[in-house]
C-alpha cells in the first residue's frame, strides 16, 4: 500500500477482506479469542506469532483501524488508544520513567499542557518546556542524558502556530533523542511529519481522523526510522525485558511499538475500543476530502475576517501577514486545516454577545469536526482566570477559537457577519 497516495490510502488502508468476506470490517464486540492448542496461545503471549487473544492487547477492528493511520503516516505500527490523552501518556510512559525528562514545546494543547507541568512530575518524569519559536541553540540546552523525548505539535492548538519540522529534527538528531510530533490538527493529509525526521507520530483520532465528533480515541505511530541499539540513553531497549522473557526491544523490527503495546497497553490498558475504531475507521475514508474543504473554507473565513472592521486581529496559516505563513508554506503546502482564532474589538460581554447571536456555529468544547464551532475561553474554559492571567496563560479576554467545518463557505461567512452585526 506504500505506494499510494494520501486520498487512495484513506480508503483503501488498513482492511483487505479476503474471498466472502464483509467489504468493511466487522465491529469484533468480543473480549477475547478462542484457541485449540495451548502452544499456539503460548506463542501468541510470548510475541512468537502475530494474532489475537485479548481485546486490551489487540482486536481485528482496532487492528484495521491502526493499519489505516500507520499507512497514512508512513508508519511500521499503530496502536490505538481510549483518546488522545492516553496516546500522549503511553508514549511518554514507553520511553521515560521516575528520573528521567522530556522536553515540550510550551504550545500544546490544554490537557497535554496539564498532563507534561502537573501529572509527570508527580510520578517523577520532569517536563522542560521550550518556546517552539526559539532559536535552536536555546532549546538545546534543555536537553542532557536523562532526555527521553522532544514533543511537539504540528498545528498547535489554540495557538494556531506552525512547527519549525528542520530546527527540532536538527536537535533531535544532533542528541539522539526521539522526536514526537502531535499531528492531530494537520492529520497526514496535510502533512507527514515521518518525512521531516519525527519518529513517533500521536493523534487524538477524536478530532479530523472520526471527523464527525462521534468517537473519542487516540493513535500512537511508529514511524520504524529511529534506532535504539547501543544508545545509553535507552537501556531500557537494549536490555532484557524481565516481564517479557528477557525480550530485547531493540533487536524487533519494531522497537517503540512492540514495547508500548506489550508493556504500556498491557498494564495500563487504555485501549480503543472496537466500536469507536469503527467509527474512525469509517470516518478517515473522507479524510482527504474533507481536510480540502476545511482548509479552503478556512482560508476564506480567515480572508473575510481580517478585513472585518470588528476584528482586531485574527490568526490563521493561511493569512500572508501571519507570523507562520512561510512555515505554512513548507510543511503544509496542501491546506492548513480549519482551526483559527481571531479577537473581536471590545470587552468580554461583546464576545458573548457575538457568540450567542451565531445561529449556524455552535459553542462547543469541541474542534475539528464536520460542523463549525466556536469557544470563548475566556468565559468558559479559562473563566476563574484574572484579566492579567489570561493574558500570561496566552489568551486573551477577546480570543475566539473557530473551527471551520465543511458547510458552504458563504452560510459560514454570512453566520459571522450577522453575529458582528450584533456586536
Ligand atoms: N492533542 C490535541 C492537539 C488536541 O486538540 C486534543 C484534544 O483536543 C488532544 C491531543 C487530546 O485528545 P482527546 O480529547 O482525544 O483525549
Amino acid at each position: 500500500m506504500e505506494n499510494y497516495k494520501p486520498d487512495t490510502l484513506c480508503v483503501q488502508a488498513g482492511y483487505s477482506p479476503k474471498t466472502g468476506e464483509a467489504r468493511i470490517p466487522p465491529v469484533v464486540q468480543s473480549t477475547t479469542f478462542v484457541y485449540e492448542k495451548t502452544q499456539d496461545m503460548a506463542d501468541l503471549f510470548d510475541l512468537k506469532s502475530d494474532g489475537y487473544f485479548y481485546t486490551r492487547l489487540a482486536n481485528p477492528t482496532v487492528a484495521a483501524f491502526e493499519g489505516k493511520v500507520a499507512a497514512l503516516e508512513g508508519g511500521v505500527c499503530g496502536i490505538g488508544c481510549a483518546s488522545g490523552m492516553s496516546a500522549t501518556a503511553l508514549a511518554v510512559f514507553t520511553v521515560a520513567g521516575a528520573g528521567d525528562n522530556i522536553l515540550s514545546s510550551q504550545a500544546v494543547y490544554g490537557g497535554t499542557y496539564n498532563l507534561f507541568s502537573t501529572t509527570l512530575p508527580k510520578l517523577g518524569i520532569e517536563c522542560r518546556f521550550f518556546d517552539p519559536d526559539a532559536p535552536a541553540e536555546e532549546i538545546e540546552k534543555l536537553i542532557d542524558d536523562k532526555t527521553r523525548m522532544i514533543f511537539t505539535e504540528t498545528v498547535a492548538n489554540p495557538a494556531i502556530i506552525v512547527l519549525d519540522f528542520e530546527k527540532i529534527n536538527a536537535i533531535a538528531k544532533r542528541h539522539g533523542v526521539l522526536f514526537a510530533v502531535d499531528n492531530t490538527l494537520a492529520t497526514p493529509v496535510l502533512c507527514r511529519p515521518k518525512e521531516w525526521g519525527a519518529n513517533i507520530i500521536i493523534h487524538s483520532s477524536s478530532k479530523y481522523l472520526d471527523g464527525h465528533a462521534a468517537a473519542l480515541g487516540g493513535m500512537i505511530i511508529d514511524a520504524g526510522n529511529f534506532d535504539f541499539k547501543g544508545k545509553a540513553r535507552y537501556a531500557q531497549f537494549n536490555t532484557p525485558d524481565e516481564s517479557y522473557h528477557g525480550l530485547v526491544y531493540a533487536d524487533l523490527p519494531v522497537a517503540f511499538g512492540t514495547k508500548c503495546r506489550a508493556q504500556m497497553m498491557r498494564d495500563f490498558g487504555a485501549i480503543l475500543s472496537p466500536q469507536n475504531a469503527f467509527l474512525a475507521y469509517l470516518g478517515c475514508d473522507t479524510l482527504a476530502l474533507r481536510m480540502e474543504r476545511h482548509s479552503s473554507n478556512a482560508a476564506k473565513v480567515a480572508e473575510y475576517l481580517s478585513k472585518h472592521p470588528k476584528i482586531e486581529w485574527i490568526l490563521h496559516p493561511s493569512l500572508k501577514d501571519n507570523k507562520y505563513n512561510a512555515l505554512a508554506k513548507k510543511y503544509l503546502p496542501n491546506g492548513q486545516g480549519g482551526m483559527m482564532s481571531f479577537g473581536i474589538k471590545g470587552t468580554v460581554e461583546k464576545c458573548a454577545r457575538f457568540m450567542e447571536a451565531l445561529k449556524l456555529i455552535t459553542q462547543e468544547t469541541h474542534v475539528a469536526d464536520v460542523r463549525s464551532c466556536v469557544l470563548h475561553p475566556a468565559s468558559t474554559t479559562h473563566r476563574q482566570l484574572s484579566e492579567e492571567d489570561l493574558v500570561k496563560a496566552g489568551v486573551p479576554h477577546n480570543l475566539i477559537r473557530l473551527s471551520v467545518g465543511i458547510e458552504n463557505p458563504d452560510d459560514i461567512i454570512a453566520d459571522l457577519k450577522q453575529a458582528l452585526e450584533k456586536v
